[in-house]
């Protein structure tokens, strides 16, 4: 439940240096498509490495990419199946040319950015722009009895039919949300049933001080009645995928420093046996590992792609230390004790002792499943509360990225456009980048490890609704103590514009620009964007009387302007008073008020603005990356040398490569 994802690309981020760009030739920008921009990521001091180091990258690397079936397969049962049918015809096409080709190919790189056929953030299915008929002459000239995946018609009634497997992650109040998503991680169950289901093995461990995270690395299904998970390990579901990645992770053991070592071998365990007590013990030792240069993720991790917040999606980031960048971090958690002391919630739910905070800022070296091409900008790691409590957590900031996104956002127009004043635009080109850093680095680093639950509150009372609850509270904590003079005293910020240019951009961002990601009539669903409209309109409301925030109309345009940043700050404060104490006490009812009345519903003239404008900028509001590749140098012998890393700049390339390479499963699993 801890990523930050790096989409204040659409604000503050895209502000530097203006004068610089309009030039057509941009050269991060390796395509786009859609409401996509694929960029390439740079992976500086890489060559700094040591042998060993830049060999455990590359290991590791190759475990991350190992993968990538997985989560397609989690996605949508019949990813995989429809991924290689297009892969088939897109290779074997004789014409490459004409409107149907292109909405073809259009779809395909679609479906690779989603790792699968629903939208990777507003999880709806694509709808082909191509027709069924033209689809259907290719079926039969390409595909055949040996590469045949799944059923032609099959095929093309999960295309084609709109209502059909419509959301992969359907939340909407009122709904079976398991039997309404289209995602992988249950078959043939009702929530009913799922609930039962574990709410009957929580129950049998609620006195267990280290709870164990049920149904994580698994699918429930029914079968013949009865109802059981097919565990995800080796052996059991994905074991082709899965033994690929331990084999390299073998290798990664053999040229890891001893507490790595240590850490890569639970992880190997954890694989074989699929026992989420031997997962618990590697994040036990993976959290305790500060000191490793290079560091890697790589499991079943996040839950966003489950209705429940149960099932985790695979995913992988291998990557190192930015030494410079890291001084910012360590100041932070240098101070995590006080910055917990000082949190303006309800004593009883600070936590008394604040252990192991660990923050860094690293240069990512291979994103892979999950991460993979859209990826998170700070990361925060693990998820279990009781690991996070005894043994702290480990936090980063993806500097290369965001960097990345910075650069292929220069010169795009954004501020122009949305910012009406020119000390607010003027603010941000000076302090963006800063303040958008320090908000990831305090979101990560301290935010998500804050404050405590109350006696005999467990932690899943807030069901759907804990993504959205968990995202603001990490954001009100960062955003609270941005515009402390704290951050001046001990050398983070310069000064608190820092904090007020952050202030502007989050409101503008949460209120209104960030609608543009959203398709005109629909509502809110993701959890990192409901929790930025949650604060920014909750604010803008509590505010009114005093107008803290306020919607100026100009020349027929919206603007959300910021007019008092210090009583901003106070409203922030006390929502995220109240947000800790409705997780601490896990009161549903009134985390289902605050979302469902401040997160979710779009006002649908403003969504129909934004959406215009934002197209008028030829701006796409979604980002995400091409890998770069690692070859092994080796002398006569066959020993490995050095390892030399280089940049493909082609998306398709890379796409095709992974499917041909590093594809393990069968088409159904
Ligand atoms: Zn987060």
């Amino acid at each position: 439940m801890n990523k930050l994802f790096g989409f204040f690309a659409m604000g503050v981020l895209m502000l530097t240096s203006c004068s610089e760009a309009q030039n057509a030739e941009q050269p991060w920008i390796v395509d786009r498509f859609d409401d996509i921009k694929v960029i390439r990521y740079e992976v500086p001091a890489f060559e700094n490495l040591t042998l060993e180091e830049k060999e455990l990258v590359y290991y590791l690397s190759e475990a991350a990419k190992c993968g990538r079936d997985i989560l397609f397969d989690q996605n949508f049962k019949y990813n995989l199946a429809i991924r290689r049918t297009l892969e088939t015809i897109y290779t074997e096409l004789e014409v490459k040319t004409g409107d149907e080709f292109a909405a073809f190919e259009k779809y395909l790189k679609k479906v690779w950015f989603a790792n699968g056929i629903h939208h990777h953030y507003s999880n709806d299915k694509f709808t082909p722009e191509f027709s069924e008929a033209w689809f259907r002459e290719q079926l039969t000239k390409y595909i055949n009895d040996e590469n045949r995946q799944m059923d032609n018609d099959l095929l093309c009634k999960i295309l084609f039919d709109k209502e059909l497997y419509a959301s992969r992650l359907n939340q909407k109040e009122g709904v079976d949300v398991i039997t309404e998503s289209a995602g992988n991680y249950y078959e043939g169950v009702n929530q009913v049933e799922v609930e039962a289901f574990y709410n009957g093995m929580a129950a049998a461990d609620a006195n267990n001080p280290e709870p164990i995270s049920y149904g994580l690395n698994s699918k429930l299904v029914k079968e013949n009645g009865k109802i059981y998970e097919k565990v995800w390990k080796i052996g059991g579901m994905y074991s082709p995928a899965l033994e690929k990645i331990v084999y390299w992770l073998e290798k990664a053991a053999t040229v890891a420093n001893p507490t790595q070592k240590e850490v890569i071998e639970a992880l190997i365990k954890y694989y074989k046996s699929g026992d989420l007590k031997d997962f618990d013990d590697y994040s036990v030792l993976w959290v305790k590992d500060t000191q490793s240069n290079v560091d890697f993720v790589n499991g079943f991790i996040e839950s966003y792609g489950d209705p429940l917040g149960r099932k985790a999606s695979w995913e992988s980031v291998v990557n190192f230390r930015d030494v410079e960048a890291c001084k910012r971090t360590e100041i932070m958690a240098a101070n995590a004790q006080w910055f917990e002391d000082n949190a303006p919630i309800n004593p009883a739910y600070r936590k008394k002792e604040v252990k192991g905070v660990s923050a860094k800022v690293i240069t990512v070296a291979m994103l892979g499943g999950d991460c993979y091409p859209a990826t998170a900008i700070g990361i925060n790691l693990p998820n279990a509360d009781w690991i996070r409590k005894e043994h702290g957590s480990k936090s980063v900031t993806i500097d290369n990225i965001t960097y990345a996104y910075d650069k292929a956002a220069q010169g795009n127009g954004f501020a122009e456009e949305f910012i009406l004043r020119e000390e607010d635009r003027e603010r941000a080109k000076n302090y963006g980048k800063l303040g958008d850093d320090l908000h990831t680095d305090l979101h990560e680093c301290l935010g998500h490890g804050s404050g405590q639950l109350a006696p005999g509150t467990k932690g899943d009372e807030l069901r759907t609704y804990s993504s959205t609850l968990e995202e603001a509270r990490a954001d009100l904590f960062a955003l609270y103590y941005l515009g402390d003079e704290k951050l001046v005293e001990i050398g983070l910020i310069p000064s608190l514009d820092v904090a007020w240019s952050q202030y502007s951009d989050y409101i503008m961002n949460g209120y209104m620009t960030q609608l543009s990601r959203i398709e005109l009539g629909k509502d809110v669903e993701e959890s990192h964007m409901r929790n930025r409209k949650l604060i920014a309109e909750w604010c803008y409301e509590k505010g009114k009387a005093e107008n803290v925030i306020e919607l100026v109309k100009k020349d027929g345009k919206t603007y959300v302007v910021v007019n008092d940043f210090v009583k901003l700050r106070k409203l922030f404060g006390e929502l995220l008073c109240e947000v800790q104490r409705i997780k601490s006490e896990g009161d549903y009812e009134a985390c289902k008020a605050l979302v469902e009345g401040y997160a979710v519903k779009i006002n649908p003239e403003l969504h129909k603005e934004v959406i215009e404008r934002n197209k008028a900028l030829n701006i796409e509001p979604y980002g995400g990356f091409v890998n770069p590749e690692y070859e092994l140098v080796t002398d006569a012998e066959g020993k490995v040398t050095d390892v030399k890393i280089s940049y493909p700049a082609n998306y398709v390339e890379q796409h095709l490569h992974y499917g041909k390479e590093y594809s393990f499963l069968p088409s159904l699993n």
